[in-house]
């Protein structure tokens, strides 16, 4: 059977390709899966079979979150009056209710997280946590794009070391042949819950299965001073040596990095991943996002867990960044607009193996796409700032209306196709009563 093919007209038509082309106004025409056109104006009826026109809208890539956690969405809001960045506010917050969930709790609560990435004009994730494969179930069934990344926690423990990496292998298998869906190892920190027996197996599933870390790292000076101590040299250099750098790495929060190290990452696929509102919230500096890509290192752009960020929405985040990166290099010309955007889509892609599939606009790639309703409030005036300056700076994701994944619709007019949002927030009610009822009885 042929299918079909839908064109898609829009006031501007923003592709996020290398040359950042710009179309307005633009189309984009989709057949299947894929796009089969990009370009300016209306193309001639036969090139398509059906017509949507949307000349209040703004077409682009949908945005790329590379540093998620979506099951703690079950407590987003009760970590205040502590740092989630210290162990000792970990500890006594997160660690606590982390002891009292459950693999069910994962499944109630990652809809809400979904629903609203995809409300806000994520099309793409990366996550990182335990019961990876609940969180499987909900994002196939939501139709996002995702890695998830299977997070091991070892903690000193043979015993823990050999069951997470059994885990591990069963939900690389698990993914295997999955159209969206790809499975990458979370250790969750180097050196400081990941010993380097484990660091080794690890390395090795990673070749096996053809897939990358995503940690977390230098969000202080821990991994730092363990390699210090023990190795007589710094956390990168020790990473070199153990053939870690050789594997793509999403490296979150990446702050406490020296020049010399930013210097050694840029030949290496290491990919740090800010994550702005969290970093600030907790009290702590920006990562050197203007010294490493002065040094040709990508940095991508994430929320973390929204237990204290406390939003999924990519476009809030990418202000934020950008504000951050300005004010913390005194540099009103640290980065653009338009770079902050590519953080968050052609940049993200790339770092995680999908540059050929999304992150652009562009012909052959997958039909990941996003609109944007120019009605909405703080756009304008249009004729005299550019469509970047307005993304990052002027509206939130609440301007999203619509949005696809491989082709497949999965919000309309703000309405979600995929997900009953009321019926996930009310699963997600329901996980955290239980928690609250768990931590009580404790008391
Ligand atoms: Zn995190």
């Amino acid at each position: 059977m042929k299918e079909e093919r839908l064109c898609i007209t829009a006031r501007a038509v923003v592709t996020m390709d290398d040359a950042y082309h710009l179309y307005e106004p633009g189309y984009v025409i989709v057949c299947g899966d894929v796009i089969k056109a990009v370009g300016s104006n209306k193309p001639a009826s036969t090139e398509y079979d059906t017509l949507m026109e949307m000349p209040d809208h703004l077409l682009m890539p949908g945005l790329i979150n590379a540093h998620t956690h979506t099951p703690m969405v079950l407590t987003r809001g009760m970590c205040e009056g502590v740092s989630l960045f210290t162990m000792d506010g970990f500890l006594n917050t997160l660690r606590r209710y982390e002891a009292k969930a459950d693999a069910d709790m994962a499944s109630l609560t990652t809809g809400v997280s979904c629903a609203e990435m995809i409300r806000t004009g994520t099309t793409c994730f990366v996550d990182q946590y335990f019961y990876a494969d609940r969180i499987y179930d909900v994002v196939d069934r939501a139709g996002l794009r995702a890695v998830i990344a299977y997070g091991i926690v070892e903690l000193g423990s043979e015993e823990a070391r050999k069951r997470e990496l059994g885990f591990a292998t069963q939900f690389l298998e698990q993914c295997k042949g999955h159209k969206l869906i790809k499975a990458w190892i979370g250790p969750h920190a180097f050196f400081v819950d990941n010993s380097e027996e484990l660091i080794a197996e690890e390395i090795r599933l990673a070749k096996q299965y053809d897939a990358g870390f995503h940690i977390h790292f230098a969000t202080s000076n821990e991994e730092n001073d363990y390699c210090s101590e023990h190795y007589g040299c710094t956390a990168i250099e020790k990473m070199k040596e153990l053939g870690i750098l050789e594997i793509p790495i999403l490296a979150a929060h990446s702050i406490t990095i020296s020049d010399e190290d930013i210097k050694k990452m840029a030949d290496y696929p290491f990919y740090p991943v800010m994550a702005p509102s969290a970093a600030m919230r907790s009290g702590f500096a920006a990562a050197p996002v203007k010294e490493m890509r002065a040094a040709g290192v990508h940095v991508l752009l994430g929320t973390d867990n929204v237990c204290n960020s406390n939003s999924y929405d990519l476009f809030r985040e990418m202000a934020t960044a950008g504000k951050l990166i300005i004010h913390t290099s005194h540099d009103v010309n640290a980065i653009e607009p338009k770079e902050i955007v590519r953080m968050a889509t052609l940049e993200a892609a790339n770092a995680i193996g999908l540059g050929d599939k999304t992150g652009s606009l562009e012909v052959g790639k997958q039909a990941d796409l996003i609109a944007l309703d120019l009605k909405d409030i703080g756009w304008g005036p249009f004729a005299g700032q550019d469509w970047y300056t307005q993304l990052v700076y002027s509206v939130s994701g609440h301007s999203v209306t619509h949005s696809m994944v491989g082709g497949a619709w999965l919000m309309k007019d703000s309405e979600l196709l995929t997900l009953d949002y009321a019926k996930e927030v009310d699963r997600l009610e329901q996980a955290n009563k239980e928690l609250l009822r768990r931590l009580a009885a404790d008391n």
